[in-house]
């Protein structure tokens, strides 16, 4: 999996953000998150080898996993990736977001209907930022859309944001005093899913997991694997 993160840190934002893991893991490096700063990898997609070919070869390419790609504090640097994105046609760019209120004001002049080759994965958590989000998401120019909905932390209706979504991925929160995760609200979202015969996948139990009205505690290690087992990915048909 190629990794590209041009700055680091980011600021809490939204109700999801309680227990974000990049502030979690910067506590115990002692970096303080909230310091936006630039990367040595910030030209990482335009970097050459020695016989001229680029070091990335073509393919899925996550961007911003240490940050959020749209944070106010990296406006400044933003449009000269977004040259870069544009030079690598090759990649196809991957980044989340809770801040799709301002995609708006971050996308370059020559964006018209989206750059074939990025995905915008917007991510939510809950009902109220479902309807304030989506709202704005659905109305994005934008080629591929995502919605992440992680850590899922109620029971939410998302059907009428779903036209012109390619994959919904759902997922719980993670940590010792993490908000619990009901099987019920995961195969909710799967029937939206199905019935708008779009692509869902749920990657990850939450620490603490409901199941038939019974509290589970789950090891971080196996939240992923937790969730693969229960085999409920759906793919579209046609
Ligand atoms: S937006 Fe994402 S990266 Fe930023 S604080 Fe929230 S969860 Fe963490």
């Amino acid at each position: 999996m190629a990794l590209w993160n041009p700055w680091r840190g980011c600021k809490k934002c939204s109700d999801g953000c309680k227990y974000c893991y990049i502030h979690k893991g910067d506590i115990k490096k002692n970096i303080d998150t909230n310091q936006i700063v630039q990367t040595t990898d910030f030209y990482k997609p335009i970097q050459k080898l020695k016989n001229g070919e680029y070091k990335i070869k073509s393919g899925l390419i996550y961007l911003g996993f240490s940050t959020d790609f749209l944070i106010e504090e990296a406006d400044q640097w933003r449009n000269e990736c977004w040259q870069m994105i544009k030079k690598r046609s090759d990649l196809k760019f991957l980044f989340l977001t809770k801040r799709i209120e301002r995609f708006a004001q971050c996308i370059p002049s020559d964006w018209e209907d989206g750059y074939d080759n990025v995905i915008v994965c917007c991510t939510i958590e809950n009902q109220k930022n479902a309807d304030y989000k989506l709202s704005i998401f659905d109305n994005l120019p934008i080629k591929h859309k995502c919605i992440t909905v992680q850590p899922l932390l109620e029971n939410i209706d998302i059907e009428k944001y779903l036209d012109d979504i390619e994959l919904v991925i759902v997922g719980g929160e993670s940590d010792y005093n993490a908000r619990p995760l009901d099987y019920d609200w995961v195969l909710n979202i799967r029937n939206q899913c199905i019935n708008k015969n779009v692509n869902f996948e749920f990657r990850q139990c939450g620490t603490h997991f409901i199941k038939d009205n019974k509290m589970y505690y789950l090891k971080t290690s196996e939240l992923c694997k937790n969730a693969k087992n229960f085999n409920i990915n759906y793919y579209k048909k046609g």
